[in-house]
């Protein structure tokens, strides 16, 4: 067996983006916001769901600039001129009306900044027009996240973050695991299978929520399957959220190289731990560390860790360790 082997040619994954990301010129001004890194290098690996709520209630292009205002505690989508004129129920609305249809998401990218797509800090003003200090988020996004609470959503200049944008691609694609081989067959072997595979990416993340994750599993023979599999997602979804620590990643490599200790010699030992304490040191990028590790795991057939979504938690074509 082999990583590549884990990774079959597989169905692209369906994710949800601000349309206008992609190239589509549906901004208020008639412009278009591309992201070469969503509508070139993603969509080699994600099916995107392009949906611009502002023209799909009928806002046209162009349009009149909108903005969040602090209308007596509730934030509006309003006109940036005339306040008469308020989005905020048909982009709620259309919200509403698509969430059924996008079951099968595993992810959201979404438009920084704007009042209907924004999902972190977009800027809120008062009545009179002065910016308030507490941001707030986009209507659309808003109630799409009621609706999907668990989606991974992130913003598209967010992800010029290299451990954002690793953490979200990690996200999407665990999501994407889990209604492929858990949802859609609820068994514990299953949830077992699933907590089995990404122990230690787990444990990078979060030992606390590693911990706790396991005692859930442990429950599921015992308790209804449909009440653990919600609690257990729920905490594993919250678990990939914590960006994963440059000493959790040591801790982890340390441990899967404990699993090679009787097979290597000690000076291929030796090597893989230096590699590993200069990637603490941050003076190499993950990628090397793990890159030693997956080829004697590989070599050794060890078939423990050749499961582990650690080593693999995405195409690696991605390159996102690359730099991390
Ligand atoms: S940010 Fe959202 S509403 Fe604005 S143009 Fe892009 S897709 Fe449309």
């Amino acid at each position: 067996m082999t990583f590549w082997a884990l990774e079959p040619a597989m169905k692209k994954i369906k994710v949800g983006i601000s349309a206008c990301l992609l190239g589509q010129a549906v901004r208020f001004n008639g412009s278009h916001k591309n992201s070469p890194f969503c509508s070139q290098v993603l969509a080699e690996w994600f099916e995107f769901v392009p949906i611009c709520p502002e023209v799909e209630i009928g806002m046209g292009i162009p349009r009149e600039p909108i903005r969040l205002v602090n209308e007596k505690g509730q934030i509006r989508v309003k006109n940036v001129t005339d306040h008469s004129r308020d989005y905020t129920d048909q982009l709620r609305a259309l919200a509403d009306q698509k969430a059924p249809e996008l079951t099968d998401l595993c992810g959201y990218i979404f438009m920084q900044k704007s009042p209907s797509c924004g999902v972190f800090r977009v800027k809120v003003y008062n009545e009179n027009g002065m910016p308030e200090t507490n941001p707030a988020m986009g209507a659309f996004a808003h109630q799409l996240q009621q609706h999907r609470p668990l989606l991974p959503m992130e913003e598209a200049g967010r992800l010029n973050d290299i451990r954002l944008r690793e953490n979200f691609i990690i996200r999407v694609f665990a999501n994407h695991d889990w209604q492929q081989n858990v949802a859609a067959d609820p068994q514990p072997k299953n949830l077992v299978a699933f907590h089995t595979r990404y122990k230690f990416l787990l444990q990078a993340h979060s030992e606390v929520h590693y911990r706790q994750l396991g005692q859930l599993v442990a429950e599921a023979g015992v308790r209804p399957m449909d009440e653990v599999m919600a609690e257990y997602f729920g905490l594993f979804t919250a678990c990939l959220t914590h960006v994963a620590k440059i000493n959790n990643h040591v801790n982890v490599l340390l441990h899967m190289l404990g699993f090679l200790k009787s097979k290597l010699p000690s000076e291929v030992k030796m090597s893989i731990i230096k590699l590993i304490e200069r990637y603490k040191e941050q003076k190499i990028h993950l990628i090397v560390p793990i890159t030693m590790l997956k080829h004697y795991v590989e070599i050794y057939q060890i078939e423990y860790l050749l499961n582990q979504k650690y080593l693999s938690p995405y195409p690696y074509e991605l390159g996102l360790r690359n730099s991390l």
